[in-house]
C-alpha cells in the first residue's frame, strides 16, 4: 500500500511538473486562458501530441528537440519536472506516517496536509522559474499561495501552534491561534521586504527591490508564521550574497532575481525550520564560546562579506560610468 502511494505520488508530481511548465510558459506572457487546453509548440504552434508531451520521458527521446519543427525544447521543462516529481516523493515519505496512521486506511487529514504541503512546493517551483525568465513573481501565485495558506491554518493549524505567538495567546481557538501566526509571518515578511526595498530605494536612487518579493513574503510568511519568516530571509540573504557573488564573478552582473533564494529559504524553514534554527542560534554560538578557531572562523566571514560588499559596490561604479 506504502509503494503504491509512493508512486501515485511520484507520477501526480511528474504531471504537476509538466503543468507548472504550462503556468511558466503562459502566465507571464498573459495567454494562460487562451489557446486552449491542448498543448502547442511554442516555436511552430502545431498541437503536440500526447506521446510526445509525457513528463521527462518525451524530452529524453526526442534529445530536447520538437518533433514538428526541430526547435530545441528548453532544459527547463524536464527539470521542473523532475524537481515536482522528486519534491512529491520526498513529501510522501515524510508524512507517510500521518497519511496511514495504522498501516491501512487512509486518512482524510492526512493527505490534505500533503496536499496543502505539495501546493506551497508546486507554487514556489513556478514562481521561482517565472522569476528567473522574466524577474517578476506573478501576483495571481502570490494571491492564491496567500489564500490556501490562510486556508490550510484554519482548516490543518497544527503547523503553526508550536509558535511562540500561537502559545502566548493559548486560550483562545486553535484555528483562529494558527490563523494569528500565519498572518503575523505574512506582515513580517512583507513588512522586512518593503524596508529593504525602501531603503534600496533611498540608497541607490533605484529600485532594489520589486514589489514581487514584498507579495511573495506575505504568501510564504503565512505559511511560515514569524520565526520561520525571519529563518527564510535569513536563509535567502546568506544563498542570495554567495550565489550573487558567483554570478557577478561570472557574468559582471550583480542583478540577481531574489525569488528562488526566498524560495528556498522558505523550503528549508518550512520542511528543516527546527535543525536549522538550532544549528544557527545554540550549536553555532556553542562552538564560538568553547571552540579557539570559532572568533578566527567569525573574523574570516566578516573579512569575507567585506570583501564581497566592495566588490559590488565598485561593479556598480563601472557600470554607472558607462
Ligand atoms: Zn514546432
Amino acid at each position: 500500500m506504502e509503494n503504491l502511494l509512493a508512486i501515485t505520488c511520484t507520477l501526480l508530481g511528474l504531471m504537476v511538473g509538466s503543468f507548472l511548465n504550462v503556468v511558466v510558459y503562459r502566465l507571464p506572457r498573459g495567454l494562460f486562458f487562451e489557446g486552449g487546453a491542448r498543448s502547442r509548440c511554442p516555436s511552430c504552434g502545431r498541437g503536440i501530441a500526447w506521446f510526445d508531451n509525457l513528463p521527462v520521458l518525451s524530452w529524453l527521446l526526442l534529445r530536447g528537440r520538437a518533433r514538428c519543427c526541430g526547435a530545441r525544447i528548453s532544459l527547463r521543462y524536464p527539470i521542473l519536472e523532475l524537481l515536482a516529481g522528486l519534491a512529491f516523493l520526498l513529501l510522501f515519505l515524510g508524512k507517510s506516517a500521518r497519511i496511514l496512521p495504522d498501516g491501512e486506511g487512509i486518512s482524510l487529514e492526512g493527505v490534505l496536509d500533503y496536499l496543502v504541503d505539495a501546493f506551497l512546493v508546486a507554487n514556489l517551483l513556478a514562481a521561482s522559474a517565472i522569476d528567473l525568465e522574466f524577474r517578476i513573481l506573478p501576483d495571481v501565485l502570490n494571491f492564491l499561495g496567500f489564500l490556501v495558506g490562510a486556508a490550510a491554518a484554519v482548516f490543518l493549524p497544527e503547523s503553526h501552534l508550536g509558535h511562540w505567538l500561537a502559545r502566548e495567546i493559548g486560550s483562545s481557538p486553535e484555528a483562529a491561534r494558527a490563523l494569528l501566526d500565519g498572518f503575523a509571518g505574512a506582515a513580517l515578511g512583507a513588512g522586512a521586504l518593503y524596508l529593504v526595498a525602501w531603503i534600496g530605494t533611498r540608497i541607490y536612487k533605484t529600485e532594489a527591490m520589486g514589489l514581487g518579493d514584498v507579495k511573495f513574503m506575505a504568501f510564504t510568511g503565512v505559511f511560515l508564521g514569524p520565526e520561520g519568516t525571519l529563518l527564510a530571509l535569513l536563509l535567502a540573504c546568506i544563498l542570495g550574497a554567495l550565489l550573487g557573488l558567483l554570478i557577478a564573478f561570472r557574468t559582471g552582473d550583480p542583478k540577481i532575481p531574489f525569488g528562488p533564494f526566498l524560495a528556498a529559504g522558505t523550503l528549508c524553514a518550512r520542511f528543516a525550520g527546527e535543525t536549522l534554527a538550532e544549528a544557527l542560534f545554540e550549536d553555532w554560538p556553542l562552538w564560538l564560546r568553547t571552540s579557539r578557531y570559532g572568533a578566527l572562523a567569525l573574523l574570516g566571514i566578516s573579512a569575507l562579506c567585506l570583501a564581497a560588499l566592495f566588490f559590488l559596490r565598485s561593479l556598480r561604479r563601472g557600470r554607472s560610468r558607462d
